[in-house]
């Protein structure tokens, strides 16, 4: 499958990792939008929020737990934002389900 993100998983493409347990992949991403960028993803191919089942659905628990114990390694003491896009409208530009973490400026709300 041509997925950059499991060509990360794989090691075939270098990333800078930030966390990782059995199931769970964390890097920086590459176009960094806010001082702390870092991409969540579960090792495992998921395409968008669209596949989540009650079979795959802990994945997305693992996911949550990786992002409160990144929080507490990188010290994001004054908050972050969590961010999924899903399909075209959503922005999603790689098809492997990933969550954005946000961290260290002040984040405008509603987004663009
Ligand atoms: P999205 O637009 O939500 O699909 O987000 C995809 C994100 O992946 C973007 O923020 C990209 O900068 C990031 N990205 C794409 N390729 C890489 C890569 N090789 N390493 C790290 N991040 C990447
Ligand atoms: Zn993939």
């Amino acid at each position: 499958m041509d997925c950059i993100f499991c060509k990360i998983v794989a090691g075939e493409i270098p990333s800078t990792k930030i966390y990782e347990t059995e199931n769970v992949y964390a890097f920086a991403d590459i176009e960094p939008q806010a001082p702390f960028h870092a991409i969540i993803i579960p090792k495992k191919h998921i395409k968008c929020a669209d596949e989540i089942t009650a079979e795959n659905s802990g994945i997305i628990a693992e996911i949550f737990e990786a992002i409160a114990a990144i929080s507490k390694q990188e010290n994001l003491k004054d908050g972050y934002r969590i961010v999924n896009n899903c399909g075209r409208d959503g922005g999603q530009t790689v098809g492997h389900l990933h969550f954005h973490m946000l961290a260290g400026r002040s984040l405008e709300w509603p987004p663009g």
